[in-house]
């Protein structure tokens, strides 16, 4: 049967723990690494006896290494070495093993002599009722791809041995792929699943730490999918990562995220199906379609009692319009623009503020259908979250996001159902100003946990992903990958910290965790809104004279004039094939977040070429202040 399944090697803990976890994500089958049974505590039998119990089949074991064309008396050894596994087998209640390429510098590179053993062997293995897979490892003594692989198997010609097709060796080695398609089902043993970064490194080093799951690298992975239901094989499709983050990660969170991924790659199977006029296979549940997202309808940020922020706000132009009706909660608004001040006591944001700080907590986003948001969020491992509400608010479902922030699924703007006025009491509800909308927002993530909301972003939201971009840090580099709705009217930079004393990693240490660093606002006119903003009393970053110096020197054509009121007020620019870009930021507040204000002028990027000045500048401006 055409089902997802994980080899348990993708997770770290106990196999009691990863078999637990995968049943809790909604896998029904799993493969079992033996060197999982070699630390688990029990006996095979009550390995078996858990999965029964949890639901799970154990759809094979693995691997059989180092098998094929070996000289005596290793082959002896070789044979009696499978009987032992085909006896754990048994106990196990598994009918199937899977069998890697032989790596052996003794192996004998002879294509009869291997297929010979594959025979011998799957004639043992059939006595017992078992199967056998041949995988080909993209670093095998004799057999690297699929293609030697399958001839291997066809020579040998045994009902009960197939070739298994794992993603990773076949897109790492770059074997070709629509090929695949014209293997008969019944070749196939199994099929195994995987990604990676698209980084130049050896094939082994890359399978052994930096696998991922489909959807989170760089391989071809939906072509490879597309191409293996084309033969009409419909077992299982195991997901095999070998990853030292996943590994050292929770075990609940890479499981969901593994059954997050697989269920984003039937998706994209089944519409890459249709658009060639096949049927769709529904692997697992179906999924409901992502719901197109319209936009920010507001920002929450949890600020206690601190008026600091408040006052930031104000001095950028937004005016508080009204107040909730039963909580001490503030509603700030510039334009479309809104911000949701929560000073509350109790609760979730009273929570959130006491872990982070004056923060921002809860994000609402506008979907055209938030209730199939809301039903493809809770299919994707995501429950509703439902805050405490007064008497007469509106119930505005929510999901978990980065360091248990809310994120709100709200209708389109155009249905009115934003409910403020249900919920608020207006003093007025217009506010004009110079900032018109919300261009993008960065979180900062730790590096263990960037797959996972990565992840979360494209499943959940169904956001789509940019290619990942270095940036230069005064004390050392970090990364960054932006994360953006389809149309980019939501776009989110993910900025992962690897450790040492980056800007990043100072921000997850001064914030406690991964979260919002800054928020950029857009406006038409920057120049007159920097000016009105300094006049209201707020402090921008200082930025270096050089930097100025350097801009007349990078480009030659900028008015000297504009150059010295950039100079003057601390305004960066950058300049892309598309058009001109001018940028600023706030004063680092409490020593985690800051706002920066945009002005495109047709122009798409984010002003990384400026990404190092401001980090030297905030290093400075800490400095300053420590
Ligand atoms: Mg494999
Ligand atoms: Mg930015």
């Amino acid at each position: 049967m055409l089902r997802w399944s994980i080899a348990t090697v993708s997770m770290g803990g106990t196999l009691e723990a990863k078999l637990a976890a995968v049943a809790r994500a909604g896998f029904r089958a799993v493969e079992i690494f033996e060197n999982d049974l070699t630390f688990f505590s029990g006996k095979p039998r009550d390995v078996r006896a858990r999965a029964e119990d949890l639901g799970l089949e154990i759809i094979g074991l693995q691997p059989l290494r180092d098998f094929e064309a070996m000289p005596e008396p290793l082959r002896t050894r070789n044979f009696d070495r499978a009987e032992r596994k085909f006896d754990l087998m048994e106990e196990l209640g598994t009918r199937f093993l899977g069998m890697c390429s032989s790596v052996s510098e003794d192996s004998a590179d002879d294509k009869d002599r291997a297929a010979a053993d594959l025979a011998d062997l799957a004639d043992r293995a059939a006595r017992r009722g078992f199967r056998l897979g041949y995988e080909a490892l993209a670093w095998g003594r004799h057999v690297r791809d699929w293609m030697q692989a399958y001839e291997l198997v066809c020579l040998a010609d045994r009902p009960n041995l197939g070739i298994v097709l794992d993603s990773f060796h076949i897109c790492v080695n770059k074997n070709p792929i629509a090929p695949l398609a014209d293997i008969p089902a019944a070749r196939i043993g199994l099929v195994q699943l995987s990604d990676a970064p698209g980084i130049l490194m050896d094939p082994m080093s890359l399978s052994r730490h930096h696998r991922c799951f489909p959807g989170q690298g760089d391989h071809p992975v939906a072509q490879f999918l597309d191409a293996v239901m084309k033969t009409g094989y419909r077992g299982p499709v195991s997901l095999e990562a070998f990853n030292d983050q996943f590994r050292g990660a929770p075990v609940a969170m890479i499981a969901r995220d593994g059954m997050r991924c697989l269920q984003m790659a039937g998706e994209r199977l089944d519409m890459d199906r249709a658009a060639q006029g096949l049927e769709p296979l529904r692997i697992g549940a179906a999924l409901p379609a992502a719901s197109h997202i319209d936009g920010i309808e507001f920002v929450e940020f949890a600020t206690g009692e601190s008026s600091g922020f408040v006052d930031l706000l104000k001095g950028l132009g937004f005016a508080r319009v009204a107040r909730h009706r039963s909580k001490a909660v503030d509603l700030y608004r510039q334009n479309d623009l809104n911000i949701v001040v929560n000073r509350e006591q109790e609760g979730f944001a009273h929570a959130f503020g006491l872990l982070h700080g004056t923060s921002m907590c809860a994000l609402g986003l506008r979907f055209e259908r938030p209730d199939v948001a809301l039903d493809r969020a809770n299919a994707l491992g995501a429950p509703t979250y439902f805050g405490r509400i007064g008497p007469g608010e509106s119930l505005i479902p929510a999901v978990a996001g980065v360091e248990n922030s809310l994120i709100y699924l709200m209708g389109a703007k155009t249905d009115g159902a934003t409910n403020w006025d249900r919920d608020f009491v207006f003093d007025s509800s217009e506010a004009p100003g110079a900032l018109k909308s919300f261009d993008h927002f960065s979180n900062v993530l730790r590096r263990s946990e960037f797959l996972s909301w990565m992840t979360f972003y494209k499943s959940v939201l169904g956001l789509v992903n940019d290619p990942q971009v270095e940036v230069a840090d005064p004390y050392g580099a970090f990364y960054s990958r932006v994360i953006r709705s389809p149309d980019a009217k939501v776009r989110i930079p993910l900025n992962i910290a690897d450790g040492g004393s980056t800007a990043v990693s100072r921000f997850i240490d001064a914030f406690g965790g991964s979260g919002v660093q800054h928020i950029a606002l857009e406006t038409d006119d920057i120049f007159t809104f920097v000016e009105a903003a300094v006049a209201r009393g707020v402090t921008f970053l200082t930025i270096p004279d050089n930097y100025y110096d350097d801009l007349s020197a990078r480009f030659a054509d900028l008015d000297d004039a504009l150059i010295a009121r950039m100079r003057h007020l601390g305004i960066l620019y950058d300049r892309s094939r598309t058009g001109e870009f001018f940028q600023i930021y706030t004063a680092t507040f409490e020593k985690t977040f800051f706002f920066e204000i945009v002005e495109r002028r047709t122009y798409e990027l984010f002003g990384a070429a400026n990404t190092p000045v401001r980090l030297a500048a905030q290093v400075a401006e800490q400095e300053r202040e420590d």
